[in-house]
């Protein structure tokens, strides 16, 4: 096992309380794998990848969990005390970037406009390991190549690339010290559909090549089907759904799941409605008692409006948190949302 984050608890201290961004969340990771995160707009999936890279900003609060990383217990080294990360921390930083990289949301704006990309990657690799200039710049030539823009735009600046080769260049950087677990939040967002094809059809290779976990966030189903060998759904801070990318599409066991893949069209299937999911996620200052998909869920019974939904396990490894879960498989219809 690479990875496992265990019932990891992040709240955020705002003016008015406390904004429960992730509640008990657990994900397990083996070496090479990919896991797609998906969900709506703010519950919690950028918290979570920066709960694991350690990146939180300072009004986070680590209230509970554990990150084990290749063995290593990433929260004993950082927190402090009070369930806040320490500022600096030697030890991680060798980690961060080294073993696990981000390639953040909106990555392509995140190049330095007035340094040539070819040497802001060089100077990553330059800043971690102990080699030469030249070497540093050999191996931002070959991932140039891995990545496949052309080795002859390496000098130039970044207002001289498209979008997606901006977007590539950041793979690149991310992938610059071989690291084991790429965490990507939202990669490709910003990109039209046959540039975000083609990348993600690059980066399935480069993984398989490099052998390097991966963690896909997006709220774009299609994007993980393409991706991801197993998913994780998350909703308003917790982990609604977990099962292989098939057992997920296929043999959907959480209506919220269920709705999700309904409001995304299907690129090879039928044309066919879109599933809209009533109502907004909640806040996650107060978040719904019981099942706290209770206030939008069409299949709701009272049980779910008072108590937690425990995790049903629908097949080794395939787990859904709801109350009915054994009874609505199979018989999960997007069209309930229409
Ligand atoms: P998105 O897809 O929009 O990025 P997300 O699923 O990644 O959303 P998060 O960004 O993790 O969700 O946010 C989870 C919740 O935490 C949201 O309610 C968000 O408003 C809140 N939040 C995020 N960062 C902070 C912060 N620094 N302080 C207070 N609240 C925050
Ligand atoms: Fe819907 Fe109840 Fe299942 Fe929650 S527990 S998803 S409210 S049926």
């Amino acid at each position: 096992m690479l990875l496992e984050v265990q019932d990891l608890v992040v709240h955020y201290k705002i003016k008015t309380g406390w904004v429960h961004a992730t509640d008990g969340v657990s994900i397990q990771l083996d070496k090479g794998e990919t896991l797609g995160l998906v969900g709506e707009s703010a519950c919690g999936k950028t918290t979570l990848a920066y709960g694991i890279s350690q990146l939180l900003p300072s009004n986070a609060y680590i209230k509970g969990g554990r990150v084990i990383f290749d063995g290593k217990n990433l929260l004993k080294m950082t927190m402090k005390k009070d369930g806040r990360l320490k500022e600096y921390d030697n030890e991680l930083n060798k980690i961060r970037w080294k073993e696990i990289s981000m390639i953040f949301q909106g990555a392509m704006n995140a190049l330095n406009p007035v340094q040539r990309v070819g040497d802001q990657i060089a100077e990553a690799i330059l800043f971690h390991e102990r080699v030469t200039k030249q070497q540093a710049r050999q191996r931002a030539e070959q991932l140039y190549n891995l990545v496949g823009i052309p080795v002859d735009r390496i000098d130039h600046f970044p207002h001289e690339y498209s979008g997606g080769m901006k977007q590539r260049a950041m793979i690149a950087m991310a992938l610059a010290l071989n690291p084991k677990l790429v965490i990507a939040d939202e990669p490709t967002t910003a990109l039209d559909v046959i540039t975000q094809n083609k990348i993600l059809t690059k980066v399935r290779e480069l993984q398989d090549r490099l052998e390097m976990a991966m963690i896909i966030i997006t709220h774009d189903v299609s994007v993980v089907a393409k991706t991801a060998k197993r998913i994780a759904v998350m909703y308003a801070g917790q982990i609604s759904e977990t099962g292989t990318t098939r057992e997920i599409f296929k043999e959907t066991a959480h209506p919220y799941t269920s709705g999700l893949l309904g409001s995304f069209p299907s690129i090879k299937g039928k044309v066919r409605r879109l599933a809209t999911i009533k109502g907004n996620p909640p806040s996650l200052v107060e978040p719904p008692t019981g099942c706290r998909f209770h206030p939008r869920c069409p299949y709701v019974q009272d049980i779910c409006k008072t108590q937690n939904p425990p995790g049903l396990t629908m097949s080794p490894g395939h787990i859904s948190f709801c109350h009915f879960a054994k009874d609505l498989q199979g018989k999960l219809s997007p069209e309930v949302f229409i």
